[in-house]
């Protein structure tokens, strides 16, 4: 990549004609990179980039080459792990130990799809009246990739590998607070044999590059990961044209802590729930409810734990929570701690703790009660709130009353009963006495507003086809209907 040029199509750098951008280091504020971003116009030239290469190409059509460019970018990933790693903590503030699992896990989405594509075979039926059907799944066209800031490389990845490994071809943005990790895989990507077009990368605002990408009549497909506005918003245009869409929104997820879950064992799941990646995540259980019995011991447990966990700089690798990601998501974070006490809750934690950088202490609400916005609204930093419930029911009823439906959590040691809760929560993942793992194999996505569809797992690469019946008579006889 040169410094000055940051827009990739086919298959060559520009320098962008749109807005130019400082990116900064949410630990100290210094500058990291300044950016070129596309224009709308550098947006639609991208676009029509991949429209050629689609048609024009064989990456369609040539599993081979697809199976091989997928290993090659996991190997060319792996080689720059500890570079790519850095860079990702240095744009999002995550601690180091946190990037280097995302890179390990985009290695292994990316062969992940090399070997699913590699096992799909159509489906063959043989047809009562002697024609025979095959079930076909083929690739949509142009698919427009947009990605939030919190885990620009890993969804991005988990969009980008389904993608291609299904023949398409693509237009990527990321946030434009977080595209350094993916400018570095473009460089990986580019030094592979990848048809020109194939791939494409336009850095810059929802409006005008990501809208660009969406109200484009050449795209076939839009893939969204992001918050639930802008995801109603992308739906209502997709809807115009009937475009394929799938949204990947935000969440409010609950993680439910039963009374005979062993105490000490239960917080640390809470903290890891909630604070994980500075409670920037999608899936964050930011929501804990608590059986009452074991409710006030709970509470202290995790008073005494928030004060432990240490929160510093990203790239000492002790570090077990960094910065918020900018100043203002910093602002919107804290803003919910004096609303919330405004609310009447009683607020642990929360403790602004230097000038520079956007540091926070990880925060826990108790009194709360379930109509306040800090129970119903996502705040997405390390920002949680406990309640007591009485029994299952009660439990299942506070858990499923918020507009999200994204993921839930609970921790019990009776199994069976984990297991009937689980059924009656709405949420697209429900981990048991586990927690954030996104499993590469199984799926990934939200009930009610927390989106429409599912990445991860086979659904990740059909989301990413159309479905054909081809249907065959081996002989062309008359039909027979106007005898
Ligand atoms: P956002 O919705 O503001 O932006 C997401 C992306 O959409 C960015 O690249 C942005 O530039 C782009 N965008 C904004 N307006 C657009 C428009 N009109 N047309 C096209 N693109 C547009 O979200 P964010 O603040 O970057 O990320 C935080 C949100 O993402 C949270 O709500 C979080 O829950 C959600 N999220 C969801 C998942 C999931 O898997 N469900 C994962 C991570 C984050």
């Amino acid at each position: 990549m040169s410094t000055e040029k940051h827009v990739y199509i086919n298959g060559t750098w520009e320098s962008g004609d749109g807005k130019e951008r400082v990116l900064t280091n949410p630990h100290n504020e210094q500058v990291i990179q300044t950016i070129q971003e596309a224009s709308k116009e550098q947006t639609e030239k991208a676009v029509h980039a991949a429209r050629e290469a689609f048609t024009r190409t064989d990456w369609s059509t040539n599993k081979k080459k697809r199976t091989e460019f997928l290993r090659k970018a996991a190997d060319g990933i792996e080689a720059a792990a500890d570079e790519i790693a850095e860079i990702e903590s240095r744009n999002t503030g995550k601690p180091i130990r946190e990037s280097v699992i995302d890179v390990e896990d985009t290695v292994t989405c990316l062969r992940y799809y090399a070997g699913l594509i590699e096992q799909e075979t159509p489906k063959d039926i043989s047809m009562d009246d002697g024609t025979s059907s095959w079930i076909l799944r083929e690739p949509i066209g142009v698919c427009a990739l947009i990605v939030p800031w919190n885990f620009p490389l890993l969804l991005g990845m988990w969009k980008i590998a389904p993608a291609l490994a299904a023949g398409n071809t693509v237009v990527f943005k990321p946030s434009e607070v977080t595209p350094l990790s993916i400018l570095k895989v473009v460089e990986i990507f580019d030094r592979i044999d990848l048809p020109e077009g194939v791939f494409n990368v336009v850095l810059g605002d929802g409006d005008p590059v990501g809208d660009s990408l969406v109200t484009h009549p050449l795209t076939d497909k839009v893939s969204f990961t992001g918050g639930s506005e802008t995801g109603r918003k992308i739906n209502e245009t997709c809807a115009r044209s009937l475009k394929r869409v799938s949204l990947e929104l935000g969440g409010k997820s609950p993680l439910l802590v039963f009374d005979d879950a062993e105490i000490n064992n239960a917080v640390e799941w809470i903290l890891f729930g909630g604070y994980f990646n500075q409670g920037e995540v999608c899936v964050a259980s930011s929501r804990i409810l608590v059986q009452e019995s074991i409710y006030p011991e709970v509470l202290q447990r995790l008073k005494e734990r928030i004060e432990e966990i240490n929160v510093g700089d990203p790239m000492d690798d002790s570090t077990e929570m960094g910065p918020i990601i900018n100043r203002s998501h910093f602002e919107k974070v804290t803003g919910y701690l004096k609303k919330g006490v405004e609310e009447g809750a009683t607020l642990y934690g929360g403790e602004i703790l230097q000038d520079k950088g956007y540091y926070m202490r990880p925060a826990v609400f108790a009194d709360v009660t379930q109509e306040m916005s800090i129970v119903q609204e996502e705040i997405f930093g390390p920002v949680i709130t406990i309640q007591p419930f009485k029994d299952e029911e009660e439990a299942v009823y506070l858990a499923n009353d918020t507009i999200y439906g994204l993921a839930a959590g609970v921790l019990s040691a009776d199994i069976e009963r984990a297991e009937r809760v689980g059924s009656k929560l709405q949420a697209g993942t429900v981990w048991v006495n586990n927690y954030h793992i996104p499993y590469i194999e199984a799926s990934w996505g939200g009930y009610k507003q927390s989106g429409i569809g599912r990445e991860l797992g086979p659904q990740g690469l059909y989301a990413f086809t159309e479905t054909k019946h081809l249907n065959i008579n081996r002989t062309l006889a008359s039909p027979g209907w106007y005898a």
